[in-house]
């Protein structure tokens, strides 16, 4: 018999049910809560470079906009569902609530698959993406922002197409914009930055100093870069990072005792995050199975690389040395494996906390858009840290005053918080 397939949104609900539980929430604050608050499915008829008409379907989805405008990414991927971008919307809502960033849950997709797409029909799905949402997205009801294969030059359009259909200039529209064309200053190093705020706060909670710790991490993209340029900063030192390998379809962890070097590996690095094991191995890299960096002797894990990944397999081989885990990708851990993290007592920082920085650095960009006024990078970053920091400090404090799981304190502070606004605005 075939297994029944993974829903995303089926797990976001239990996790919204088992703190509701726990907050002892109404009925009616439940039921507002574990659904979105409103849905667009709509079509999207392009003229492809052919002649040929297709039509291709979108979605949005607002999951709660109690505490501001809705915020989230538009996804194009091939597999979208419904259900995944209800997921993605509604822990958009506990993220921005957990940083306390005045903005509310959105997310949106469309089905395609941009490498089969020229760059003029990605543009006609941008627009055409637009001009279905015009009325129900903007500055201050919903603001988008790039997510997996959307960038820049897609939000680029979307806004234009969005300001020629309002006849007014609305930078604050979408985030994830170019820099010099209403981008911020410090997006790109803030999920990664972000993500070594808090763990430096965990490991001066712990009484640990950075530079006597070392890490390993998955990923080598954009969250992983950064985090290790800051933590290396701090003095830390990574001895392993691991990477995906387009051309064998499987991923490699790079190890050097001594520590990596990021600048080296940089260089061998393509656009995608993928390091090429050949010149790894012919620079002093030992080159080890994909699944070797969460074994190794380090004080700090990071996965930073995608869901699924922190598993009851190999959770059960980390090291006895691991003390924080500080999750830079969405979802890394699955529910068998916390429980093993939980039951060792090592820290935890859990991905709506750990990687909110970039959530949080959108919010400035959005800011600094309606101002029409930028900010400095230093500026940026020292605002960011900031947030993050006292973000961390309000679920570390209650975690210990309650004595809860890290992740379950996350999720008590964003969910009383949304709660609280819906009740305060008289919706329940
Ligand atoms: P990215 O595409 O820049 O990098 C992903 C990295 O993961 C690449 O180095 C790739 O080689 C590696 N990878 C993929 N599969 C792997 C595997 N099986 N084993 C080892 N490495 C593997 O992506 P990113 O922007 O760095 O995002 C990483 C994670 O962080 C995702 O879960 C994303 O949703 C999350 N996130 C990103 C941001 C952001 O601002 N970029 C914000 C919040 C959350």
């Amino acid at each position: 018999m075939k297994s029944r397939e993974f829903n995303p949104f089926e797990m976001a609900q239990s996790q919204f049910d088992k703190v509701a539980e726990l907050l002892n929430l109404d009925e009616a604050s439940k039921q507002l809560l574990r659904n979105p608050i409103r849905e667009y499915h709509f079509s999207i008829p392009i003229k492809m470079d052919d002649g040929s008409v297709q039509v291709f379907r979108g979605f949005r989805v607002q999951h709660n906009d109690s505490r501001g405008p809705c915020k989230g990414g538009i996804r194009f991927h091939p597999q979208e569902t419904i259900d995944t971008v209800r997921a993605l919307s509604m822990w958009m809502t506990w993220k921005c609530a957990v940083v306390n960033i005045p903005l509310g849950g959105g997310k949106g997709g469309v089905i395609c698959d941009p490498h089969n797409l020229s760059m003029h029909e990605q543009e006609q799905i941008c627009r055409g993406y637009v001009r279905q949402m015009a009325k129900n997205v903007g500055p201050f009801n919903d603001v988008p922002a790039p997510d997996v294969m959307t960038n820049a030059q897609h939000m680029l359009w979307m806004l234009d197409e969005f300001e020629a259909i309002h006849g007014s200039k609305n930078p604050g529209f979408i985030t994830g914009k170019p820099v010099g064309m209403g981008g911020s200053l410090g997006r790109t190093e803030a999920t990664g930055y972000g993500v070594i705020f808090t763990t430096r706060e965990a490991l001066k909670e712990l009484g640990i100093r950075p530079e006597d710790t070392s890490a390993s991490v998955q990923g080598f993209g954009n969250v992983a870069q950064y985090a290790i340029e800051l933590y290396n900063k701090l003095g830390g030192k990574v001895i392993c990072v691991s990477s995906w390998d387009q051309k064998d379809q499987c991923s490699y962890s790079f190890k050097k005792d001594s520590g990596i070097n990021l600048q080296e590996l940089l260089k061998i690095t393509d656009k995608f995050g993928g390091i090429d094991k050949a010149k790894a191995r012919e620079i002093g890299y030992e080159v080890l199975d994909g699944e070797a960096w969460i074994e190794q002797d380090v004080d700090i894990l990071l996965p930073c690389a995608l869901e699924n990944q922190v598993r009851a397999d190999n959770a059960v081989k980390m090291s006895n040395k691991v003390k924080v885990i500080a999750e830079g990708a969405n979802g890394p851990t699955t529910p068998e494996a916390d429980k093993i993290i939980h039951e060792r007592g090592i820290f935890l920082i859990p991905d709506f906390l750990a990687n909110a920085g970039g959530v949080t650095c959108s919010y400035f960009e959005q800011v600094q858009c309606n101002m029409n006024y930028y900010w400095e990078k230093d500026e940026v970053l020292g605002k960011l840290d900031v947030k993050m920091t006292s973000a961390y400090l309000a679920v570390s404090e209650l975690a210990k005053k309650k004595n809860l799981y890290m992740r379950d304190a996350a999720y008590v502070i964003s969910i009383s918080r949304v709660a609280q606004a819906c009740k305060d605005r008289g919706w329940v």
